[in-house]
């Protein structure tokens, strides 16, 4: 869309008004969007504004607030965590496993306050990750991690992105400086969904929501964090400089009001109507869309609250009540292997099948085969399962009392139940993995990271077309690629003449790629992009490193033994040397072309700041680093240029302080062009 569609008044006042009323409406909208649930206007509405203020703030820059809308997704990498303390400290929960250490816990707090039966606020435990969010004058300041409770990492860069945390709080609401306690969380069908696409990506999937919601906040890049289904509960008012509370009810409604996502509570009076609620509670929980690891228990009552004060390490008027895992007894009828898309086995138990917590069980991954051993599982065993927080069950143990005799030990295979070729543990690996880039379990999502747009750049060979392809048998690996034809390719379901030919074109047109993509496309494992440059780099084309030894890779600096066996044993597999030799026979470029390009940037260090239109950060630094130059992610006394772009960050003002020489996208792009460094 270009700018015209909106108009951008001439008068100062006037845009500073319309800025902040298309603010005002745009957090409106977010907050019945993203807290209430209850959206009022179209996606396309809700993007026209968001567009229209992106347009006003961009003419005028001056009006730009941190806690604007448009401010959400930093383009800046977050250079190192920093420790923060927080304003009051975080403690845990104490914990109870049953309804007898609940009742307990009723009695000392019956035994310090004067309430006969004490009112409840009953709240799911959120399993995510615990967050502190710090407002000052209703803008968010802050947000860190609970760290060991007294200090924390500061993440706001990534909790800005996170569409259900107001940036600004709500002017009907009292809370104007204030901190909060919240949980970080990925809802489990957002999770499903984002690890089906990692899958098909080639990239590792996370373990569990919370996995995947604590490692996604220690991304350093916010750009990344954005793009991840992150949502959020508030639970606690920590600190506040305005208004008086008697209750916790109170607080959490004035929370509410505030426009922050509060969970949904329940109140209680005496602990025998909490303890049916947490029995109720007990199936419903896992039809929840997120993960839960109990529930918390907090006296409502404020004052008391201060009566019953604290222990070292946990509040005397909250615990936290621990469901124990649903868990049931089977046999195994048999163990299988799996071959994932990533080429790695996994042995999978089959079960008799039982119902646990609601669904049908009749599979288990036993992960690999020294889990296999350490539990010392057999084919024909009793055994219990699990299904607790995990998406998959899992097997506790054996049951030893069980057996007859009859059962028998698994020995994990050395071959690939695919593809019969070896199935290998590389290195330190404790799984099997299927090296074979023509096996038929991995090939499409091998034809799909060939295509990609880090490795052989092949526009338009998307999973649906790659899946297409392979079901169809036109190809059953890379190099069935370059052998398509315009007859074949027509056939697809709704592939037309012109999008087959310019697929062709663009297949035909990969040939020409450099060497450190078809490295990286080929897929060894362990070979990401920078490894394959460095093997590029030293080897110069690929007979040099088909033969070279585990011994000479080593000799490289960033080449560790995991790698070096990975590498010497793709090789070493006569179904990739074919199919390298079938590339190179179609034209594939299989070598470094030495000073086919000036290095006149050799020996230069670039960082970059801000977001460029016609790059990414990762191209414009590949760009550098073709042409010889370095790029680094902060600014030193040794930095020759800064490049900046849209929106930079606190990079430009510390160039600034080193002198270093400021260059803007078009400058940097006439450099390239000219391959001249600009003069001062
Ligand atoms: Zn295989």
């Amino acid at each position: 869309m270009s700018n015209e569609d909106f108009e951008i008044p001439e008068d100062k006042k006037k845009a500073e008004s319309r800025i902040k009323e298309l603010r005002k409406e745009i957090r409106y909208h977010n907050r019945k969007y993203f807290v209430d649930n209850q959206p009022e206007i179209s996606d396309y509405e809700y993007d026209q504004l968001v567009r229209e203020l992106e347009v006003l703030e961009e003419a005028y820059p001056q009006f730009i607030t941190e806690d604007s809308p448009t401010q959400r997704i930093g383009s800046e990498e977050i250079e190192e965590f920093k420790t923060i303390e927080h304003k009051v400290v975080m403690l845990s929960l104490d914990k109870a496993y049953n309804y007898e250490e609940l009742k307990e816990f009723d009695e000392r707090v019956k035994k310090r306050w004067k309430d006969k039966e004490i009112e409840y606020v009953v709240e799911t435990k959120i399993d995510g990750l615990g967050v502190a969010l710090y407002y000052e004058n209703k803008s968010l300041k802050r947000a860190a991690t609970r760290g060991d409770g007294a200090r924390g990492e500061d993440i706001t860069p990534n909790v800005k992105t996170i569409k259900s945390v107001p940036l600004r709080l709500s002017d009907d609401s009292i809370l104007n400086t204030a901190e909060f306690r919240g949980e970080v969380f990925m809802p489990r069908n957002a999770f499903d969904e984002m690890n089906e696409e990692r899958i098909k990506k080639g990239q590792e999937p996370f373990a569990n929501p919370r996995n995947a919601t604590a490692g996604t906040m220690r991304t350093k890049d916010p750009q990344i964090v954005a793009k991840r289904p992150l949502d959020i509960f508030i639970y606690t008012l920590s600190y506040y400089e305005n208004g008086a509370f008697t209750t916790h009810v109170k607080t959490l409604e004035e929370m509410k009001k505030a426009g922050l996502k509060i969970n949904k509570f329940e109140v209680f009076k005496g602990i025998d109507n909490v303890i049916t609620y947490l029995e109720e509670y007990q199936e419903k929980k896992d039809q929840l869309d997120y993960e839960i690891d109990g529930m918390v228990l907090k006296v409502n009552n404020l004052e008391a609250h201060d009566i019953l004060g604290y222990t070292t390490h946990h509040p005397r008027w909250a615990i936290a009540y621990k469901y124990p895992p649903t868990r049931k007894t089977t046999k195994i009828q048999d163990i299988e292997i799996m071959v994932g898309r990533t080429g790695k086995l996994t042995p999978v138990a089959i079960l008799d099948p039982i119902q646990l917590s609601g669904t049908t069980v009749s599979r288990a991954s036993l992960h690999n085969e020294n889990e296999i051993q350490r539990k010392d599982i057999r084919v024909g065993d009793t055994v219990l399962v699990e299904k607790a927080g995990e998406i998959i069950p899992q097997v506790v143990k054996v049951i030893k009392e069980k057996r007859d005799g009859s059962e028998r030990k698994f020995e994990m295979p050395t071959k690939c139940p695919i593809c019969g070729s070896s199935a290998k543990k590389i290195g330190s690996d404790i799984i099997r993995r299927c090296v074979n880039a023509q096996c038929p379990a991995q090939v499409k999502q091998r034809i799909e990271h060939w295509g990609d747009r880090e490795a052989m750049d092949i526009d338009g060979l998307g999973t649906m077309l790659v899946n297409k392809l392979v079901e169809e048998g036109l190809a059953k690996n890379v190099a069935d690629l370059y052998e398509l034809d315009l007859n074949e390719l027509k056939k697809i379901e709704r592939m037309g003449k012109k999008s087959s030919m310019n697929l062709l074109n663009n297949i035909k047109e990969s040939k020409d790629r450099e060497l450190p993509r078809v490295l990286y496309g080929i897929g060894i494992p362990y070979v990401g992009q920078h490894i394959a440059r460095v093997l590029a780099e030293n080897f110069k084309n690929i007979d040099n490193i088909i033969n070279a030894s585990k011994a000479k890779f080593e000799k490289i600096d960033e080449i560790g033994p995991q790698i070096a066996e990975s590498v010497v044993s793709f090789f070493e597999e006569e179904k990739n040397k074919e199919l390298i030799n079938r590339l190179k026979d179609h034209g594939v470029r299989m070598s470094i072309e030495e000073e086919e390009r000036e290095q006149f940037l050799e020996g230069k260090k670039f960082v970059f700041t801000g977001a460029l239109e016609k790059y990414t950060r990762d191209e414009a630094s590949e760009k550098v680093r073709q042409y010889g130059g370095r790029a680094t992610s902060s600014v030193s006394s040794a930095t020759d240029f800064l490049v900046v772009g849209k929106n930079p960050g606190s990079k430009l003002a510390e160039a600034k302080k080193e002198g270093t020489k400021i260059l803007n996208e078009k400058e940097f792009l006439d450099m390239l062009e000219t391959k001249k460094l600009p003069e001062n």
